[in-house]
């Protein structure tokens, strides 16, 4: 990232030396983990051995298999919403676990299912699930009725993905900016990403796929909040090159715990929380 940034780019994987065997397996382990990269090796018509690859710096993932960011979960898995569990990528706290550890976790919160079903099965708890269904549905449908009948929405779908995109990259920290921000972009984001929210309230889906596409956009402006609202409350850089606040370029010890939020009645409550470094965690007060 800094090479590119004092004007020393473009950078390069140097893969010019290797033999054609390896060029075989590279092909084979990129098609596994990133296949356009193998298919671009083959389109350009020259092997790994013959040129060297060029680089840019990236970690674009807020949730995924590379970091501890995530639902927060209990040791069995469940979040802090009641039955609701979070098992590999969805699941925050444990960075680097991968397939196999999405595999365990899988099971850890398949076993706790079932011992919950059968010490609770009663009579009592289903029917206080089948009424939170019931008003769940009710909401889910009245939601969908409205983008289906919207006929004056000002902006497509598209078009709000696109402001939306557009957002996050320049004042959160995206790659147009090197993942780079201050307080005053952050700030200024989070007033966009609102207006772009209540824009959001009026868009139209004229079938349903593009139903899918309005279901995406709203839940990803909801992300965009979160992440905002993360970036700025870590007065901290603690992941160089990942995100850096320009604000606060050096790493700060009191910052070195997990920073979660909860969205209570739309507004997102930070909570930092200790390292826990017990062999189990349960949910005590949030
Ligand atoms: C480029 C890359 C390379 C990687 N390389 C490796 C590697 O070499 N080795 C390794 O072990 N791990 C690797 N990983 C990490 C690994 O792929 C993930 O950790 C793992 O796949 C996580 O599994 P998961 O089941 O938690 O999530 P996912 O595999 O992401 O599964 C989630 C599923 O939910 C579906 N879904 C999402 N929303 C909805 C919805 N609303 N309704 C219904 N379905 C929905 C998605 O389509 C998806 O199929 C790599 C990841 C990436 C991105």
């Amino acid at each position: 990232m800094k090479e590119n940034q004092l004007g020393n780019g473009p950078c390069y994987l140097r893969t010019t030396s290797m033999t054609a065997e390896q060029d075989e397996d590279l092909l084979k382990a990129y098609l596994n983990m990133a296949p356009s990269q193998t298919l671009k090796w083959l389109e350009s018509g020259k092997m790994p051995s013959e040129q060297d690859v060029e680089i840019q710096g990236t970690e674009p993932y807020i949730v995924g298999g590379h970091t501890a960011s995530g639902y927060w979960v209990n040791t069995n898995r469940e979040t802090t919403i009641r039955r609701l569990y979070a098992a590999g990528d969805v699941a925050g706290g444990c960075p680097q676990k991968y397939v196999t550890g999405a595999l365990a976790e899988g099971e850890i919160a398949a076993l706790d299912i079932i011992r919950t079903l059968e010490s609770e099965r009663s009579d009592s708890t289903v029917e206080e699930t089948e009424s939170l269904l019931d008003e769940q549905t009710a909401q889910i449908l009245h939601t969908y009725e409205n983008i289906r009948n919207e006929d004056h929405a000002a902006f497509s779908i598209e078009e709000l993905e696109e402001a939306m995109q557009k957002v996050m990259d320049e004042y959160a920290g995206g790659i147009a900016c090197n993942y780079q921000f201050n307080e005053r972009q952050l700030k200024l984001a989070d007033e966009k990403i609102d207006q772009l929210i209540r824009l959001s309230e009026q868009i139209a889906a004229s079938d349903m796929h593009e139903l899918l596409f309005a279901y995406e956009l709203k839940e990803r402006l909801v992300v965009c909040k979160s992440v905002i609202a993360h970036l700025r409350s870590r007065k901290e850089t603690r992941w160089h090159s990942f995100n850096e606040n320009l604000d606060y370029p050096d790493t700060d010890d009191t910052y070195f715990k997990y920073l979660n939020s909860k969205r209570i009645d739309g507004e997102l409550q930070m909570i930092l929380r200790d390292i826990v470094e017990e062999a189990s965690y349960e949910h005590t007060d949030q």
